[in-house]
């Protein structure tokens, strides 16, 4: 490559990262005038003029309809996203639901739909043939609108190791080793972004967590640790603002952390893993809601429990309390180990978070962040099961928006 080739690459990277320090700053702060972005941004007022001018003609940011009155002469000009034309989508498989959301490059969600899921056989291919009608419906209403769906995160209440096309396990599902991506590639037209897939514990936490900073309480948040129980007991570590992975994204799993080297054993091949004396399966059937459970699904019988033992009824109330007391001691443990500011439980954790907050001082004084000290500092989450497809979405929007030229969004 001749040295004035690469000299016209390193201009057009330094101009793709510019233009994305404005969108990025849009994004974190709202609309803002020329001059607001230009201090944001530390850039000068005439870089600003040309790199927005760039970005209008891209539709990537409009101006604001809501113009800031000043004191005297016309009204100061905003610009805010528009990116109305990149859509991305997200379609998020569990147990009894699959959950279908598409945003906008500015996060506005453009399409959200949710349908019961067909009960799980072990056969992939129903649920696959499910899924993609679900993903169909979302393409089809957005073409009616004359947009074109860029990509798909493909999530799964599952376990996808880091970079994997295959589902390693999902035991809801009876899945070990499912190819999921291809299946569900070879029977739908391919996205120009391609499918991502992932488990939905990482993205969740990540949503969560961005809902936190969001407030004005936890605006300095940058660390949590997320704890999650519905059909098993998951979790995840934000650190430094970003999904703590390890190599290849099996980091912090609280489910299958040993908490009795001598307890029962496990179905993973190990011996006393959280879930031999707390999995939620298990203390619904303890408690005699077994019947329950199989009539109703394991949230009806969970959301039983938690109602029974909240009236003083046995044996729901001791049957609850031994769970509270293990799940406190790997939230102790992770607080030990990851030092958050923040622990967010989320399934039914949420609904007996205010049991698991009495922990020990010696712990709790460890965490905290802004007005939220101790006890404050353990919240439950607050986002349903629409989560993990908040996060993907998010993390994809903030990868276009970073660099709008790699991302093909300049004509
Ligand atoms: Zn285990």
């Amino acid at each position: 490559m001749a040295v004035h080739e690469k000299t016209a690459l390193a201009n057009e990277d330094v101009r793709d990262h510019n233009l994305g320090l404005v969108l990025t700053a849009l994004d974190h702060d709202g609309p803002a005038a020329r001059a607001e972005l230009a201090t944001a941004t530390g850039m000068a007022r005439s870089a600003l003029s040309n790199l927005s001018a760039v970005l209008l003609e891209n539709r990537l940011v409009r101006v604001s309809a809501a113009q800031a009155e000043r004191g005297v002469g016309r009204p100061l000009e905003r610009l805010e996203l528009d990116g109305s034309d990149t859509v991305l989508a997200g379609v998020y498989l569990q147990l009894d639901a699959i959950v279908t959301l598409a945003v906008d490059l500015a996060g506005r969600v453009r399409y959200e739909n949710r349908v019961d899921a067909l009960t799980p056989t072990g056969d992939p291919q129903p649920v696959v043939a499910q899924l993609c009608e679900a993903i169909e419906r979302c393409r089809g209403a957005l073409a009616a609108e004359k947009v074109t769906v860029r990509s798909l995160d493909l999530i799964i209440a599952g376990f996808v190791m880091r970079g994997s096309d295959a589902v390693r396990y999902a035991l809801d599902f009876g899945w070990t080793d499912v190819p999921l991506k291809s299946l569900v590639a070879e029977r739908i037209a391919p996205f120009p972004d391609g499918i991502h897939l992932a488990g939905d514990t990482q993205y969740a936490a990540f949503a969560e967590y961005s809902a936190l900073k969001a407030t004005d309480a936890a605006a300095d948040l940058e660390s949590i640790v997320y704890i999650r129980s519905a059909t098993g007991i998951g979790g995840a570590v934000i650190a430094d603002g970003e999904i703590f992975g390890g190599s290849k994204g099996t980091v912090f799993v609280p489910g299958h952390t040993i908490v009795d080297p001598r307890g029962k054993p496990c179905e993973c091949g190990r011996r006393g893993c959280l879930v031999t004396v707390a999995d939620p399966e298990l203390l619904v059937d303890r408690a005699g809601l077994g019947d329950l459970r199989r009539a109703s699904g394991l949230p009806a019988a969970l959301a039983e429990l938690v109602g029974r033992a909240a009236a003083g009824e046995q044996p729901a109330g001791t049957v609850l309390d031994d769970a509270v007391m293990w799940i406190r001691m790997i939230v102790d443990t992770a607080i030990m180990l990851a030092g958050p500011q923040m622990v967010v439980l989320g399934g039914y954790l949420a609904d007996v978070c205010d049991r698991i907050r009495e922990m020990p001082e010696a712990t709790l004084d460890t965490i905290g962040v802004g007005g939220l000290t101790g006890s404050q500092a353990i919240v439950p989450a607050r986002l349903g099961d629409v989560a993990p497809l908040l996060g993907a979405l998010t993390l994809r929007r903030r990868r276009l928006l970073a660099a709008p030229g790699r991302g093909g969004l300049l004509g």
